[in-house]
């Protein structure tokens, strides 16, 4: 290693070929990493959106209905998407205001893990709970985050779980790292001074959210103050977990048994 961990993160040298990320809600990208995603989709990074649940019952007017909601939702999702030049957006469409953990939300990621074969995988924290003294984390962002962190680890690298998502030609794959986004605990720091103004057009996508909420002065208060005392103006922070090493990973690219399950 020629680098501190330290260096690296400040240096922002890493720039993964695929990135997934898991999230609860449309807009929840948008708020937590989308500065990243757009940092790395400039350098060229395939980058994939899953959503758990479509928002249905994120917008509150009289005569709204969760089938209206959720398809203007998705629209202003894609929207958003198409801002930070994301690759594809998977809706996964289970209930909103309801997420639940399930062993069948596992093996429904597990399986868009196998099949895009993401290097990254970036979701939420399922332990916050308390946000300062006005917030409390939402129980789908929990659900979200436990979701995908069960389902990256070990389940999506173990061949003989979900062993019948083979018949599709999805096999185990092991992503090289988790990226969890967080407001504390944090030890890494993505310098998004030249992707922040992608990140509030993303976030202003979603217009059934913001409404006459202008995002920019909140978003340039948060992101500057995780960039303090770093050579960078805005960040997003995240906890870093590297599960295949980079020598592991320069022969596997994720891949459990082998090559020849794989036609590259
Ligand atoms: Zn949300």
């Amino acid at each position: 290693m020629n680098n501190t961990k330290e260096e690296v993160d400040l240096n922002n040298q890493y720039i993964p070929e695929s990135a997934m990320a898991i999230v609860a809600h449309p807009d929840d990208i948008e708020f937590s990493c989308a500065g990243t995603l757009a940092r790395w989709a400039s350098a060229g990074t395939r980058i994939y959106y899953i959503l758990c649940t479509s928002g249905e019952v994120g917008i509150a007017e009289s005569g709204m209905s969760k089938k209206k909601a959720a398809q203007i939702r998705e629209e202003e999702q894609l929207e958003a998407a198409k801002v930070i030049g994301a690759d594809e957006v998977v809706f996964l469409r289970e209930p909103d205001g309801m997420l639940q953990p399930t062993m069948e939300l596992r093996k429904k990621l597990v399986r868009e893990i196998r099949r895009l074969r993401p290097e990254v995988v970036i979701c939420g924290d399922p332990t916050i709970v308390w946000a300062g003294d006005s917030y409390i984390n939402h129980p789908d962002h929990r659900a979200a985050a436990t979701a995908a962190i069960d389902a990256t680890f070990p389940a999506a690298g173990q061949p003989n779980l979900f062993e019948e998502l083979e018949q599709e030609g999805f096999y185990a794959h092991k992503p090289r790292k988790v990226f969890v986004s967080g407001w504390s605990q944090t030890d890494h720091y993505i310098n998004i001074t030249d992707t922040i103004d992608k990140k509030i057009a993303a976030l202003r996508a979603h217009k059934s959210q913001m409404k006459d909420w202008d995002p920019e002065p909140r978003i340039k208060e948060w992101a500057a103050e995780r960039a303090k005392g770093k050579e960078m103006s805005f960040a997003e922070a995240f906890r870093v977990v590297t599960l295949v090493s980079d020598e592991d990973w320069g022969t596997t690219n994720g891949r459990v048994l082998g090559d020849s399950q794989l036609e590259e």
